[in-house]
């Protein structure tokens, strides 16, 4: 492989040592469950995002379906989110017993459409959660106001966005509480599985603390039913090493980003909207194209790793054969997922790939090469 889609060893190599003597140092401690780690990240995090306060859990999915269940969404509730994103927002909706209700995105961003957003709601819509997909951040001005007007709760899907700003504010800090995963390709991620919840609202981090540790403020005194999900200590050490690298490698993100716009304008093919007055942090570097597979098996055939987020939507999933489908579809979601390619992107992608990324892409356009003048 000449360019890798995501390279973690490339990672390793920036922050392994570091990362190395705090798994040690806390193993030595043997203070392996929540204890100083999970707690110093959990604040270190919330500074970080500009909040009042974080909450660890095991996984991004966890720490989505724990904020819905806190604000009470269970069976006989319905949930709008975005048709375009991975699955794990639907399962956490899933997971309450409530209805999730998928809503097309828009078709620079792919983010939720504000307008379908408001129509898709009823009496039963209890939350609503935009996904800040790709590292930009979703349309949240509009979003809260239909939200603050009808009553629901806004939960922010922050698990492609750690860093990113929308109007001058931190993903993570624009609706009731946020939920970020550290899934280890993220840009923040751990070693393993990780995710938090971040909020302004009290009661909620109050909440949610509860339900990830079976419902005990005091050991063996169990108020409410719980769960275990709660962040694994060795991981909140590595993450703390992390986090104060995540504005750098965003920064380098962000470099490799514009360098991928002036080589594909160049080409006539046009890079990833960026809304105005908001910072996307460029988890995935996503353009649409033509003819998707045959182009990404002839750039594989020339050594460049891409991806694809996503190729089968939720409503087309084995999982939501039942789900109940919007009139009309999802047109938006559905051409996307016929042509969205995600060309590689990671902080330590060393520059002078990219024109060659987009030379292959180039070539890819072409059956053999040659055979076109
Ligand atoms: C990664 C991701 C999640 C879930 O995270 P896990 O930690 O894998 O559970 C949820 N939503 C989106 C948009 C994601 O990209």
């Amino acid at each position: 492989m000449t360019v890798r889609f995501v390279d973690l060893m490339a990672q390793w190599a920036d922050v392994g040592d570091e990362v190395e003597a705090a798994v040690v140092h806390t193993l030595r401690r043997t203070d392996l469950v929540l204890g100083h780690d999970v707690e110093r990240f959990e604040e270190e995090l919330a500074d970080y995002c500009e909040v009042a306060g974080a909450v660890g859990t095991d996984s991004g999915l966890s720490a989505l379906e724990l904020i819905l269940r806190a604000y009470g969404v269970g069976p006989e509730d319905e949930v709008i989110t975005a048709a375009n994103t991975f699955i794990a927002t639907a399962l956490a909706i899933s997971a309450t017993g409530a209805s999730p209700v998928l809503v097309d995105v828009d078709p620079r961003t792919y983010t939720i459409d504000p307008l379908l957003f408001e129509a898709a709601i009823t009496e039963r819509t209890k939350a609503v959660v935009p996904v800040h997909l790709y590292g930009q951040p979703a349309e949240m001005d509009s979003i809260r106001a239909i939200a603050r007007r009808h009553g629901l709760v806004v939960v922010e899907d922050a698990c492609q966005a750690h860093g990113a700003r929308y109007r001058g504010r931190r993903a993570g800090s624009l609706g009731d509480a946020a939920a970020f995963s550290f899934y280890p390709s993220k840009n923040l991620g751990a070693y393993g599985d990780g995710g938090a919840i971040v909020s302004n609202d009290g009661a909620l981090l109050d909440e949610v603390r509860l339900l990830r540790n079976y419902g005990q403020r005091e050991k063996y005194r169990h108020e409410v039913r719980g769960f275990n999900h709660r962040l694994d200590t060795l991981q909140a050490a590595a993450l703390r090493v992390k986090l104060c690298r995540l504005d750098g490698w965003n920064q380098a993100r962000r470099e490799r980003a514009a360098a991928y716009g002036q080589a594909l304008r160049a080409i006539g093919i046009e890079p990833p909207h960026v809304v105005d007055d908001v910072e996307p942090v460029w988890h995935l570097f996503v353009i649409e194209v033509d003819e998707r597979d045959a182009r990404r098996q002839r750039m594989l055939e020339a050594g460049i790793d891409t991806g694809v987020h996503y190729p089968i939507p939720i409503h087309r999933q084995g999982a939501y054969a039942d789900l109940r489908v919007a009139a009309g579809g999802y047109p938006i979601t559905e051409r996307a997922a016929q042509r969205l390619l995600s060309l590689p992107m990671y902080p330590q992608l060393p520059l002078d790939l990219i024109p060659v990324v987009v030379d292959a892409l180039l070539a890819s356009a072409r059956p053999t090469s040659g055979a076109l003048t």
